[in-house]
């Protein structure tokens, strides 16, 4: 048994101090507190071969966000007499050396269904158990325990919004009232021989500042998620009546929804705590409406994505994810890099490709625009991709909703009507007639008339001289046509969903291999003008009415 008589809390995402029951019992009874965070090098080392500033598995906004959520959360620990320990290293290994050291009893840390937080979670906690450490991991991320939702489900997790909804209910939670403050902490331990350092900067990490005109507006840190809320719900109309589909994508000066997400990846911000001002909102008004639309609904999407996620093995790939349809996408990197680095030369797609590696937020509507641009909608382009892409450059990346839209938007799984596809035209230009969200994010478009802004290769020579913007030179032409090629990607999804049902989910790699050449076949200009011509003369044998 450990004779310590401190606690060491473990933050990772909850970068809270509101509704943050694993830092709420790390105080109680002890002497001393260790209020950790771990500098990641796997999130976190600088990656100078990365498509754009930031590390491998993160742009430099998220970092930056972090980073401001970090010295957020420090001055309030200090406020509460305390302050964040900032350590770096291997977290596994940096917090097993923690117990090792420090005087500890209780090892406190919220809950984390992420792969790679169960592999690290259970390393440390075992070695923690062995040393008669108690540990305490609460479920306080989400709004249910999906592995609660999966059980009462018999094993399997719902794969429909609505039966998640059934399965659900009311969360127990709800019938006490959450923990809001804490009035003050432990003081911190003694820190022996660790090398603590404060909230670093993005310099300090070792990241140039990038050379770009415009960053994320949004800034990190739970002062921040409290003020956002509190904005949001006082517009209590606004919440009664929030329909999600109704949303402007295009609206960025004042964005359509919350921008609540990456203040619930990061746990800046209680999705407990936002569903309860929610309701209270709700309680309070005639009508509102309801799931899956409604605010409250959005929450509720989340905690389905997660809990598919979570009872999903292989949720992240195609391969050995037994929800998702085999499907023979195309390796072409210049398609994808065309796509992310906003090359596209469709001006709606390039302006969201431009939001994301800007802001790296985007309204959802948005997001579905280029994903199923990506996928198959016109470039058939494998969703891993675009969704690495995503994964690397949000500010509110987050495994399992990341991963889970787009097995939804590649028609992969989840949601399977892929002949309905985004027009990259007309999508748009249904809410921004006069392309201003496309003059912000891509001024060299910024002189094109209205009329020409969304498909800009049309506008004559004259116009394009006017508007300093030749198409070709100043911005590109289309990668692709979006009428044949979208019809071509229907034929596609057709094809491998054909297969998907004939060989009962049990395509195999030689099966993909087959249809991908069968595919390509057909695409062949003298494969197409044989099946023509074998058309037309059916059409002219049964127009003369020769045939039976
Ligand atoms: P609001 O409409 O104000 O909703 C409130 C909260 O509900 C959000 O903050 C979010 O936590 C949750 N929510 C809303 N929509 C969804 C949804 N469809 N699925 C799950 N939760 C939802 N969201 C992320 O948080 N991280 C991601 O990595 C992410 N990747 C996405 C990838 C694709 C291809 C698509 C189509 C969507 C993705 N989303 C992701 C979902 C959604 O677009 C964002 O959550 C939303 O746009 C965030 O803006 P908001 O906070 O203003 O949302």
């Amino acid at each position: 048994m450990s004779t310590g008589s401190g606690s060491l809390m473990w933050f990772r995402k909850g970068l809270r101090i509101h509704d943050n029951p694993a830092l709420e019992h790390a105080s109680k009874a002890s002497n001393f507190l260790y209020p950790v965070f771990v500098i990641d090098p796997h999130y976190m080392k600088p990656d100078p071969t990365a498509p754009s500033p930031g590390s491998s598995r993160a742009g430099l906004n998220r970092i930056r966000f972090l980073l401001q959520s970090l010295v957020d959360l420090d001055l309030s620990l200090k406020k509460l007499g305390s302050g964040l320990l900032v350590l770096k290293g291997d977290p596994g290994e940096v917090i097993v050396r923690c117990l090792k050291e420090w005087d500890v009893k209780k090892l406190c840390f919220e809950y984390d269904t992420e792969p790679y937080y169960q592999a690290l979670d259970g390393k440390v906690k075992g070695f923690a158990s062995a040393a008669g450490i108690e540990v305490y991991s609460p479920v306080s991320h989400m709004l249910f325990n999906p592995a609660e939702i999966i059980q009462k489900n018999g094993g399997r997790p719902p794969l429909s919004y609505q039966s998640f909804l059934k399965l659900a209910g009311e969360p127990l939670w709800m019938s006490s009232s959450l923990s809001m403050t804490v009035s003050s902490l432990p003081p911190v331990g003694n820190v022996a021989n660790f090398e603590v350092s404060e909230v670093p900067t993005v310099e300090e990490l070792g990241y140039e500042e990038a050379q770009q005109d415009e960053f994320s507006p949004f800034k990190g840190g739970e002062s921040e998620a409290l003020q956002r809320l509190r904005e949001s719900i006082e517009k209590k109309e606004w919440v009664a009546n929030f329909e999600k589909p109704k949303g402007d994508p295009s609206a960025f000066l004042k964005p359509a929804t919350t921008v609540l997400s990456p203040y619930l990846k990061f746990g800046c911000l209680s999705s407990r705590y936002f569903y309860t001002c929610l309701q209270d909102v709700q309680k309070n008004v005639k009508r509102h409406t309801l799931p899956p639309v409604s605010l409250v609904g959005q929450l509720l999407w989340r905690d389905f994505f997660y809990t598919v996620a979570f009872g999903t093995p292989n949720f992240d790939q195609m391969r050995g994810n037994k929800i998702c349809k085999q499907i023979p996408w195309n390796d072409d990197d210049n398609l994808l890099a065309a796509w992310r680095e906003a090359r596209t030369g469709y001006p709606w797609i390039d302006a969201i490709m431009t939001q994301l590696r800007k802001w790296g937020w985007m309204h959802h509507l948005a997001r579905h625009s280029v994903a199923c641009f990506l996928t198959r909608g016109d470039l058939f382009v494998h969703w891993e991709k675009g969704r690495d892409v995503f994964e690397r450059l949000l500010i509110d990346s987050d495994w399992a909703i990341n991963n889970g839209n787009w097995l939804w938007l590649s028609c992969s799984s989840l949601f399977y009507q892929y002949n309905r596809i985004y027009s990259p035209i007309s999508f748009g230009k249904k809410y921004d007639p006069n392309g201003d969200y496309i003059r912000h994010f891509l001024p060299v478009l910024k002189d094109m008339p209205k009329e020409y802004i969304y498909e800009p290769w049309t506008a004559p020579l004259s116009i394009q001289n006017k508007a300093k913007c030749i198409i070709g030179r100043d911005y590109p032409k289309p990668v692709v046509y979006h009428d044949s090629a979208s019809k071509e990607c229907k034929k596609k999804m057709a094809e491998a969903y054909a297969l998907n049902q004939k060989l009962t989910g049990l395509v195999s790699e030689e099966d993909l291999i087959n249809l991908r050449r069968k595919l390509e076949e057909d695409q062949k200009p003298e494969v197409k003008n044989k099946r023509q011509r074998k058309l037309t003369d059916g059409l002219m044998v049964s127009q003369s009415g020769k045939t039976s």
